[in-house]
């Protein structure tokens, strides 16, 4: 089937088209087959489904390369902490807990979050991922599924500072990445693909990462885990292998461009050096980094050529707010104002989120050939106040949020229009909130 989307304000994030002021997107069951101005398009496709975007904004879907969407029920609770005890105490306590059943309705909230504000592909961490795929096909988005959180050493002792090597749980986690890579690669038309997922670099012995790297390299699969998101990590991989997270990474064979590696914050120059010279990819989540009082070294992985995708990572879900913190922390940071420009945050989101997951052919701009994921934001919105080709990447950036998306396509599709699909949305969140309150209830009986 085919659709001609006319009347819209294209930003193609495609260098050559650029943006397209009064333009037409022709879509061909879920590829783009054409697009142009609305006026030639018009004339020169007659006999197919038309689309009026009255003048809308229209972008590609955002790629949110990591995400846990699960958490989204620790909102209000896992805060004011450092990463040690929000990661092993309240959040390892909650992937616990939870059945497969509540991990659906959980996730299903949570990855409607992310889908509303405009990310229509995730990287999803989480462990109970039969639920959350189920929760995905469903609402149609795209997804990642990122198996078997592997890891074995066990993970809650940490939080005392005590590492204790389990190779059983090893045994466990591998089997279950393998027995959810079966299940869900390649379902839904394509739209849910697996990855591996180790947990993080010191919750991994050598021996499992260097497995996980041969199964990355036969099958063809990409890798992520958690690099470099706190100092104990640090100092634990100094300790046993005397080398930084990223040596230990490469020294296993996995650090390469089909690795994700979310956070970063912890790196030498020398770490973003080495993943630099490979392209790898560095999945860049401010909102929940600096709530926790750091930043990653972005500048510095831009002169490097690291791959710098971004994550809305957990309990949060607004990509758009995401890029506004992608600009604020790294001046702070560095003082230097001139160091990303918002259209180069934009490519974050979309083209390089895209080259993250190994899609950059099929995803992340709006072009001839491309899979149709786009999104179509309020023009009206205040935060848009007189936008132009000049000033349009900056009023996003600096001014939009997840709020101002009204409707999201996916693989051709019209997955969610927020004006519209309103009972949805209510029912989405009534569900959530009870099985939330499930949840704080056992959690009160731990000592968090
Ligand atoms: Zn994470």
């Amino acid at each position: 089937m085919r659709t001609l989307y006319y009347n819209a304000y294209i930003i193609t994030m495609e260098e050559g088209i650029g943006i397209l002021e009064d333009g037409a997107l022709l879509v061909n069951n879920n590829l783009i087959e054409d697009i142009g101005n609305s006026d030639d398009m018009l004339k020169k496709y007659t006999n197919n489904n038309k689309v009026d975007f009255e003048g809308k904004i229209m972008l590609p879907g955002f790629v949110n390369t990591h995400t846990h969407s699960v958490l989204t029920v620790l909102k209000g609770l896992a805060e004011d902490v450092n990463t040690i005890k929000a990661v092993y105490g309240w959040m390892t306590t909650v992937n616990e807990i939870i059945t497969e059943e509540d991990s659906y309705i959980l996730s299903r909230l949570g990855q409607l979050e992310i889908l509303s504000s405009g990310s229509t592909t995730i990287v999803e961490n989480s462990t109970k991922m039969n639920g959350v795929a189920k929760a995905s096909e469903e609402l149609g988005n795209r997804i990642v599924l990122s198996a078997g959180k592997i890891h074995d050493y066990e993970l809650e002792p940490i939080r005392r500072g005590q590492y204790i090597y389990n190779k059983e749980i090893g045994k466990q986690t591998m089997e279950e990445a393998m027995l959810l890579i079966e299940k869900w690669n390649g379902k839904a038309d394509g739209r849910i693909t697996c990855n591996l997922y180790p947990h993080a670099t010191e919750t991994c012995s050598m021996e499992i990462l260097k497995e996980i790297a041969s199964i990355s390299k036969n099958e063809k699969m990409g890798v992520t885990l958690h690099m470099a998101q706190n100092t104990r990590e640090v100092q634990r991989i100094r300790e046993v292998y005397d080398k930084s997270p990223i040596e230990y990474m490469e020294s296993v064979g996995l650090l390469n461009r089909n690795l994700i590696s979310a956070h970063c914050v912890f790196l030498e120059d020398s770490d973003i050096e080495l993943m630099g010279n490979v392209n790898s990819t560095l999945a860049h989540c401010p909102v929940i980094i600096n709530k926790r009082g750091f930043t990653a070294p972005t500048l510095k992985a831009k002169k490097e050529h690291v791959n710098i995708s971004l994550g809305t990572d957990n309990m949060f879900g607004d990509i758009i707010d995401t890029m506004r913190y992608v600009l604020t922390s790294s001046r702070i940071r560095t003082g230097i104002i001139e160091d990303f420009t918002s259209k180069e945050v934009l490519e974050m989101a979309t083209l390089n989120g895209a080259r993250a997951i190994g899609r950059e052919d099929d995803l992340g701009s709006l072009k001839i050939g491309k899979i149709a994921d786009f999104i179509i934001l309020n023009k009206d919105s205040i935060n848009l106040l007189g936008y132009n080709s000049e000033n349009i990447y900056d009023l996003i950036v600096l001014y939009c949020d997840g709020s101002d998306v009204e409707k999201i396509y996916v693989d051709g599709k019209k997955v969610l229009d927020k004006k519209v699909d309103t009972d949805l949305i209510s029912k989405v969140i009534k569900e959530g909130l009870k099985v939330s309150e499930k949840i704080w209830s056992k959690l009160e009986t731990f000592d968090l």
